[in-house]
Order: structure tokens, then C-alpha cells, then sequence
């Protein structure tokens, strides 16, 4: 009986917490009907898709160029919602430790280049994936954040502090000087521009407003930095997250990314997939991902090519200051 009881009274207190925090995040009443247009165009106007800079052809007259980039989060990740528990933890360290070597693998195994978006924090933890991913001869490391911070939620000077910190800290650990800028989870502030802009990034990756390469224009002023665009469909972090709500088999998504691929084939453009070694890593997903290299690899006239390699080829095409 005492069982019962004080289960009641856990369901009680359990509906009251539910209740309370219903009543507690309530926003306030929408009154975006009220605002001038102008509210609307300064908030698209902070970052807007500028000119295209898909090349007539790409190098040795391949039709697609294909990217592959691995964000190599492990253990930072786990801090995105709070904090993270120890089971969290081990689940990232299983990135550094058995995932990254099997992609590093898959890649030298078919003789593909591939960039590594790394948080500074988890190459502090794992330095020793710096000579893994250097296996591969045309590799390229580039910025992911300092601890894969939510820009959104972090003081404009703390953000840029991060970014700049991040960039040594990349430099330091790999010997290379990174050119790319992926933000934590494509998450920016308001102030993420302006930083990129003054860090001086070749490119960045993390918006969504095309599938070709197109220059990013910040606050209506071209900037010169080549954005290369991601999107959630070509992200393996929703689909193949086994407690998620649209958990995908990989062998069904890989059909979903062949058709990517065959339509970004036959208009000429870019195929650029964003994946995660601590996700993708794993052995069924490894399988998928072999047998769409395969796939692509049958095509005639593809280029598989690093961001960085991509983003210079436009760039150069394209006469972009
Ligand atoms: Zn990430």
C-alpha cells in the first residue's frame, strides 16, 4: 500500500512540475501582425543568398562536385541540452575512439578527400585524431566552435572570443591553418556574421538557402566569403538517431541519398553531405555509406573534392574578391 501511495503521490507532484512548467515557458500573446515590413526585411536582411557561384564546369569536366564533411562533435554534443550523463559522454567517446579510424578507413579504402569540422574541445580531448584524419593525403580541418556552443545563447564578445580561440586552438593541435567555418549545430547569433567576416573565413557552411554555392551578402553587402550550403536532409544527426522520433534505417535513407545526388548530378551542381563520425561511424551506417561512394564513384565525370578546395575553385572561377 505504501507503494501506492508514494507512486501517487510521485504521479501528483509529477502532473503539478508538468503543470507549473506548461504555465511557466507560456509565451507571451504574437504581435508579430503589428510589426512594419521593415521588422521582417532586417532580420532576413542579416544574412541573404547572394549570386551563384556554381562554375561552368568544374575541375577535369566533371559534371558534380561532391563534398563530404564530418563534424567531429564526440563528447561536445552532449552538452547541447544541459547536462549531459556519463552514458551521454560514452556515447561521444565513441567517435575518437572507434568511428573516426572506420571512416578514416572508408575514405582512404575508395580514395576519398573529406573536411573534419571540429569543435576545439573535442581535439582537446582526443588530440590524437589530428594524425588519424592526416592519413587521408587530402584531408582539411576547419572550425566547428570552441566547445560546440549555442551561438544564440552567448555574448557577441564571448562568441567572437570562442571563434578566434577555436581557430588557434585548430591551428595549434593540427599544424594547419583551418579556412572554414561551420557553426555549432548551423546555429548563428546575430553577431556571427560580422565575426566571420573579421576572422577572415574563406567559407562557411551552415546555412540553407540553396543546394549550389552562392556568396554570402550580409546586411545587403556582398561579402566576398563563399557560403557552401547544407541542409537537414543531407545530415545524418536527425535520421539515424536510434532514440529520436524519425529514426531512418540507413539502408532506406541511402536510397534517399542516391536521388539527392542523381539530381544534383544532372543539373551540374554540388553534392554536399554533413555527417558525424560518432553517428555515422557506427558499423550499419559504415555499410550504407560505402555502398553510396560505390554509387557515385560509377558515375562519370565527378569531383570529389574538400570544402576548402570547392570554395577556392568557385571563388577563382567566379573572380570573387
Ligand atoms: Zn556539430
Amino acid at each position: 500500500m505504501k507503494v501506492f501511495t508514494s507512486l501517487f503521490l510521485s504521479l501528483l507532484l509529477f502532473s503539478c512540475d508538468y503543470n507549473t512548467q506548461q504555465v511557466a515557458t507560456e509565451e507571451p500573446v504574437d504581435q508579430k501582425w503589428t510589426w512594419e515590413t521593415e521588422r521582417f526585411e532586417k532580420a532576413v536582411n542579416q544574412v541573404r543568398a547572394g549570386r551563384d557561384l556554381t562554375p561552368k564546369t568544374w575541375p577535369n569536366g566533371a559534371k558534380v562536385a561532391v563534398l563530404l564533411s564530418f563534424d567531429v562533435d564526440n563528447e561536445t554534443v552532449a552538452w547541447w541540452d544541459g547536462e549531459p550523463t556519463i552514458s551521454d559522454l560514452s556515447r561521444g567517446e565513441y567517435g575518437s575512439r572507434v568511428a573516426l579510424r572506420r571512416v578514416v578507413d572508408l575514405l582512404e579504402k575508395h580514395n576519398v578527400p573529406a573536411s573534419f569540422f571540429i569543435p576545439a574541445l573535442s581535439l582537446h580531448l582526443a588530440p590524437q585524431m589530428a594524425d588519424e584524419i592526416k592519413r587521408l593525403p587530402r584531408h582539411e580541418f576547419a572550425v566547428h566552435g570552441w566547445i560546440h556552443e549555442r551561438n544564440t545563447r552567448v555574448p557577441a564578445d564571448k562568441e567572437r572570443e570562442m571563434v578566434i580561440n577555436a581557430k588557434k586552438m585548430l591551428t595549434e593541435l593540427t599544424g594547419e591553418t583551418p579556412v572554414g567555418y561551420r557553426a555549432p549545430s548551423w546555429n548563428f547569433s546575430a553577431a556571427t556574421p560580422a565575426i566571420i567576416q573579421e576572422v577572415g573565413f574563406l567559407y562557411e557552411s551552415s546555412m540553407m538557402s540553396d543546394d549550389r554555392p552562392y556568396e554570402l551578402v550580409i546586411n545587403g553587402k556582398p561579402s566576398g566569403i563563399v557560403e557552401l550550403p547544407v541542409e537537414w536532409i543531407l545530415d545524418d544527426a536527425p535520421l539515424l538517431n536510434p532514440r529520436g522520433n524519425n529514426y531512418a534505417n540507413p539502408r532506406e535513407l541511402l536510397e534517399v541519398l542516391k536521388d539527392e545526388f542523381d539530381v544534383a548530378y544532372d543539373e551540374g551542381t554540388m553534392f554536399l553531405m554533413t555527417m558525424h563520425p560518432h553517428i555515422s561511424g557506427h558499423r550499419s551506417r559504415i555499410v550504407a555509406l560505402e555502398e553510396l561512394i560505390r554509387y557515385i564513384q560509377s558515375k562519370d565525370k565527378v569531383w570529389f573534392a574538400t570544402h576548402q578546395e570547392a570554395a577556392e575553385y568557385v571563388k577563382a572561377q567566379a573572380g570573387l574578391q
